[in-house]
């Protein structure tokens, strides 16, 4: 059943509106049939993304990430469909997802925060595919805890001039936009610091960066500012404000990066189930053993339920009923849960399965991050326990 497409659409009751997303689950299958074909080479990350976001627009899929005002699909972006397509892609590639969830994450706060004229500027070129984005919170000393931020927003004229460094920057040099946080002001000892958010274009004087490199293919980096100046009209929301754009703008796309755990574990069953049906040893194939029967069934099992807490908090979210826990939940389930489907995948095809090239070999390298970005599973773990407490 995880290798039915419609799976999701038809039988986790997704809140939304069913002909659309339906439809939309028919378009995802033939382009990612499509991408498949066109074998897009991903060694070069900054070119195959500039692809990816190209074909990504011209489907239309990029509708989604932002409100009808700017050329989105619904009034206000919507999770549900995030989720779908983020599946969808992952199940072909983890590089392809990125490409198109950091169109939303990169400018989103920008639609949460910025003003109407910077909206219209920068939305519609998103939804085009003519501006790539870029999401930097993370620096070398705040990762799980942010407000360790060192790069500071100094004022000047009537905005501010950033200094300091972000790591782990997807899409860091290949993207033309950026949303940046940074601390503000001075704080007398003793008082919390506050940060502020700004847009900053990719070919700001004052702007470099150093590229990185995960065990996935995946566009990353440092991003350096050095006298950046960003002009008033670029700042989003209020002085002091801008973690709160962080936080809500990650409250939408958390629950996605639990879609793409899925996307990548029916991949990992689909090629699972086939091979245990081809391989044969001790005179029959891997599937007549009961051992491997049992290990199949406890990660199909795994599996559908991460799939009811993911659409489950993302159509909670639609309805307006967002809860944090919800997508905590679905984050953490759907990405461990991911990872030991992908494990079992990788052993049940032996010494195929650590081979460079494999499907599942793939899949292993690509499903690690996703425990990691956007609050590990321990940050995950601490906010469903502060809802309970
Ligand atoms: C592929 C990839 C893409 C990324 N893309 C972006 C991006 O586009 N933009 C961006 O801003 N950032 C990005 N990041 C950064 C990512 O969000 C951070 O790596 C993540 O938030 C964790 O921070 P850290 O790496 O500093 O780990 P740390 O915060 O140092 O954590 C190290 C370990 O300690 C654990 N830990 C920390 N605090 C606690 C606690 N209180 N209780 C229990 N355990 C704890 C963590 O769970 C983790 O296991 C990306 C990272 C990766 C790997």
């Amino acid at each position: 059943m995880w290798t039915d497409p419609k799976i999701t659409a038809r039988d986790v009751g997704v809140h939304g509106d069913r002909a659309e997303l339906e439809a939309l689950e028919d378009r995802l299958q033939s382009f990612v049939a499509d991408i498949a074909d066109a074998r897009i080479d991903e060694s070069d990350e900054h070119e195959s993304t500039r692809e990816y976001v190209r074909r990504l627009a011209d489907a239309d899929f990029l509708r989604y990430v932002a409100p009808a005002a700017h050329g989105g699909a619904h009034a206000q972006v919507r999770s549900t469909p995030l989720c779908l397509i983020r599946q969808w892609l992952a199940r072909h590639s983890g590089a392809l997802d990125t490409a198109f969830v950091m169109q939303g994450l990169g400018s989103n706060p920008v639609n949460l925060g910025g003003s109407d004229a910077l909206a219209a500027a920068l939305l519609p070129r998103v939804v085009r595919g003519e501006a790539i984005c870029a999401f930097a919170l993370t620096e070398p000393d705040a990762g799980s805890d942010v407000s360790g931020m060192q790069t500071t927003a100094h004022p000047h004229g009537d905005g501010v001039r950033l200094e300091g460094e972000k790591c782990w920057i997807s899409n860091a040099g290949v993207a033309d936009s950026y949303v940046v946080f940074a601390r503000e002001g001075v704080q007398p000892e003793g008082e919390k610091p506050s940060f502020g958010a700004f847009w900053v274009p990719g070919d700001a004087p004052g702007l470099s960066v150093e590229p990185m490199q995960v065990i996935a293919p995946h566009p990353i980096g440092r991003v350096k500012f050095d006298g950046v100046v960003v002009p008033g009209a670029h700042r989003l929301g209020e002085p002091g404000k801008g973690l709160r754009i962080a936080l809500a703008n990650l409250d939408v796309f958390r629950v996605t990066v639990g879609a793409a755990a899925l996307g990548l574990a029916d991949r990992a069953l689909a090629e699972t189930t086939a091979h245990l049906k081809t391989r044969v040893q001790f005179g029959k194939p891997l599937a007549k053993q009961q051992g491997l029967r049992f290990a199949l069934a406890d990660v199909a099992t795994d599996h559908v339920a991460s799939q009811l807490l993911v659409y489950r908090a993302a159509g909670a979210r639609d309805r307006g009923h967002a809860s944090p826990d919800q997508a905590a939940m679905a984050k953490l389930h759907a990405t461990e849960s991911a990872q030991r489907t992908i494990d079992r995948a990788v052993q049940s095809f032996g010494g195929r399965g650590v081979t460079v090239g494999e499907a599942v070999e793939r899949l292993y390298r690509e499903v690690r991050a996703l425990r990691i970005y956007e609050g590990t599973s321990e940050i995950q773990k601490l906010v469903i326990a502060r809802s309970m407490l």
